[in-house]
This record gives structure tokens, C-alpha cells and sequence, in this order.
């Protein structure tokens, strides 16, 4: 296939962890050319916008974009960007897989387990937030809709399709929650049955947290509404090591980025030792996105066996002696002989 994608190198560590991941995708031979643009600091010191329109034009029109962690500036009235972007594509699905991978600290292995999450209603509103003149009583509002709950509910079921998963848990807190959480989980309850070849179940968030902890084997895909997903994509992140390999994937209906979930490291950046695989595991869920799952597994296959076999080359991050060049090189050699 032939496609562009916009790609923004992003700040921090993002411009090093980039350059290893289109290394990567350019060694699949997988027919992507891109588009570079900015956001982020090196936007506002460029062209004196965090997020030029420029940015957000390119991935209007490719649809796809590969993006580096951007560094949102403290104070000064900054909205953070990731959070315009989303408003902006409507990016209603947050898909966060947590895979476990050899050597690393990760209490658990074997995980597989890829959260969706709800992204654009919830809890997350910027209206109903009060607080009372004497400080004394906040209150804030959730706001869940059949439509919004649907659309998530059924992007999870679709993608569980396509990547042949098996099983769907839709985590709620319906019992206390009763409208919010309530109207989430009918929905989950209701699109299920469209769906009879995948298993469903329905699970308590605060149970949930207990048995992702104890028999994490039990889960392989969870639906959720935004807050709920939030905390559990981190805990699943928790299960297999931490965010040096966790990917994210926020999905919308005319367009879909792909980062990494950790941010632009400012206290490692420039020392070319910034680990590239959340990145390009990112690059690999969006082949699958674009229908090349064969060259997705290459890049997680040729990344597992590297930690296995390759130590040496591996970044400090994740106990190896190597840098993010000798990392990259060694996945580059690996997908060109897979
Ligand atoms: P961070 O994820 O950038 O760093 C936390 C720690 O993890 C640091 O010690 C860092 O060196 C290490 N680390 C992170 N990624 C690494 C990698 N690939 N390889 C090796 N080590 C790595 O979190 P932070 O310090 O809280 O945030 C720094 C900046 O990033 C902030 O400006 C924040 O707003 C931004 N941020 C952006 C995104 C995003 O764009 N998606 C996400 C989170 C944070």
C-alpha cells in the first residue's frame, strides 16, 4: 500500500525516539511516506503556537498521525494538547494494550490485556465543576450518553474481532452509579448480544482492580467509561513494568493518533539513551490500524526477541547497557530477516 501519515517528532526525548521508529517502519518496507509538523514547544518557539493549524490541517488529511510526547508549558493558561487534539478528531476511544515482555521488572508474565476507554464524556467535564464561595462544598458532574457509551462499546467489540480476541469485560460502578454507570452498562449489556462470538462479562471497578492484581489471566479486553479507564490503563501498565513499553492509540472516526503514554523525559532527552519502544509499539498498533497486522507482530516479535537475546543493546531504563541507536539496530536487524 501507499499512504502518508503526519509524523510529529514531538519535544524532549520525542525527536530521538522517533527517528528510531521510522527507522523501523521504513526496514517493514510497509509503503508509508510521511508528513513532519510541529507541536508542542518546538511549535510555540517556531511558530508561536503550541499547535499550529498547519498540524492540525496534515492530520486532517491523512488521517493518521505518529506523534512524540509534546511538552505542554506550566502555567500561563496553557490548555494541554493532547487534550486539544482529542476535542478536536473527537477521539472517543483511548485503546491502551499492556503486553508483558522478558526482562523486565514486571511482577507478572504473560499479560495481554488491552483497555478501552471511554474518551470524551464521564467524568471528565469542565462543566458542573462548583465550588461553594466558603470552600467548603465541590461538586462535579458525570455525564455519560447512549450514544457515546455505544460507539466506545462497539469499537471494542470490532477491534476484539479483528485482533481475534476472545473475551470482553465491561467495567462499571453501576450498583452505586446507578444513571451514569447504569446507562454504560445496559449499553454494554445491549451491544454484547450483537456479538455472540465474543465472550462478555461484566465486572465492579473496585473488584476489578482486586482481580487484575491477582489473576490478571482473566481479562484480555476491557471496556470502560473515561475515569474508570484512566486509572485501570495505568494499573495494567503497572502489571507488566511500567510505561517504558506501554503504547497509546487514540481513535476517532475520521482520524487516529498513536504515541507513547510517557511524556517527553526533559531529564533524559539529548543523551541518546531515551528507550524507543513505546513509540514504535505505538508505530505497530497503528499497521494494525491501516490493516498490516502481519508487519505490527513483526515489530513486537522482533522487540521481544531483542530483550530476550540482545541485551546489549537494550537502554538503561529497561537494565540494558546499550542506547536508543544500538536498540533501534537491533530491531531494524530483526525485521529485515523476519
Ligand atoms: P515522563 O514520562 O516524561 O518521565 C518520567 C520518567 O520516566 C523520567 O525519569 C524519564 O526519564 C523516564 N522516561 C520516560 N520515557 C522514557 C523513555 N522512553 N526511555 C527512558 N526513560 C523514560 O513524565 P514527566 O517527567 O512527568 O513529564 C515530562 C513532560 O512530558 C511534561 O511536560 C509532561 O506534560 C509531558 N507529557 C507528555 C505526554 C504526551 O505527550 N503524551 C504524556 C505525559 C507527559
Amino acid at each position: 500500500m501507499s499512504k502518508t501519515i503526519a509524523v510529529i517528532p514531538g519535544d524532549g526525548i520525542g525527536p530521538e525516539i522517533m527517528k528510531a521508529t521510522l527507522r523501523v517502519l521504513d526496514a517493514l518496507d510497509c509503503g508509508l511516506s510521511y508528513e513532519f509538523v510541529d507541536a508542542g514547544m518546538v511549535a510555540l518557539e517556531k511558530h508561536g503556537d503550541l499547535l499550529p493549524k498547519d498540524t492540525l490541517d496534515a492530520i486532517a488529511r491523512h488521517t493518521i498521525a505518529l506523534k512524540g510526547p509534546l511538552t505542554t508549558p506550566i502555567g500561563g493558561g496553557f490548555t494541554s494538547i493532547n487534550v486539544t487534539l482529542r476535542r478536536h478528531f473527537d477521539l472517543y476511544a483511548n485503546v491502551r494494550p499492556a503486553i508483558s515482555f522478558p526482562g523486565t521488572k514486571a511482577r507478572f508474565e504473560n499479560i495481554d490485556i488491552i483497555t478501552v476507554r471511554e474518551n470524551t464524556e464521564g467524568a471528565y467535564l469542565s462543566e458542573g465543576q462548583t465550588l461553594s464561595e466558603d470552600g467548603e462544598v465541590a461538586t462535579s458532574m458525570v455525564r455519560n450518553t447512549r450514544k457515546g457509551s455505544t460507539r466506545i462499546v462497539k469499537y471494542a467489540f470490532e477491534m476484539a474481532r479483528q485482533k481475534g480476541r476472545k473475551k470482553i469485560t465491561a467495567v462499571h460502578k453501576a450498583n452505586i452509579m446507578k444513571t451514569s454507570s447504569g446507562l454504560f452498562l445496559n449499553v454494554a449489556r445491549e451491544v454484547a448480544k450483537e456479538y455472540p462470538d465474543i465472550e462478555f462479562n461484566e465486572m465492579i471497578v473496585d473488584n476489578t482492580c482486586m482481580q487484575l492484581v491477582m489473576k490478571p489471566e482473566q481479562f484480555d479486553v476491557i471496556v470502560t467509561t473515561n475515569l474508570f479507564g484512566d486509572i485501570l490503563s495505568d494499573l495494567c501498565a503497572g502489571l507488566v513494568g511500567g510505561l517504558g513499553l506501554a503504547p497509546g492509540d487514540n481513535i476517532g472516526a475520521g482520524a487516529a493518533i498513536f504515541e507513547a503514554v510517557h511524556g517527553s523525559a526533559p531529564d533524559i532527552a539529548g543523551k541518546g539513551i531515551a528507550n524507543p519502544c513505546a513509540l514504535l509499539l505505538a508505530a505497530a498498533d497503528m499497521l494494525d490500524h491501516l490493516g498490516m497486522a502481519d508487519k505490527g507482530n513483526k515489530v513486537r516479535a522482533a522487540i521481544r526477541d531483542t530483550l530476550t537475546n540482545d541485551r546489549d543493546a537494550v537502554t538503561p531504563d529497561l537494565g540494558g547497557k546499550g542506547n536508543t541507536d544500538s536498540f533501534g539496530d537491533a530491531i531494524v536487524k530483526r525485521v529485515k530477516a523476519a
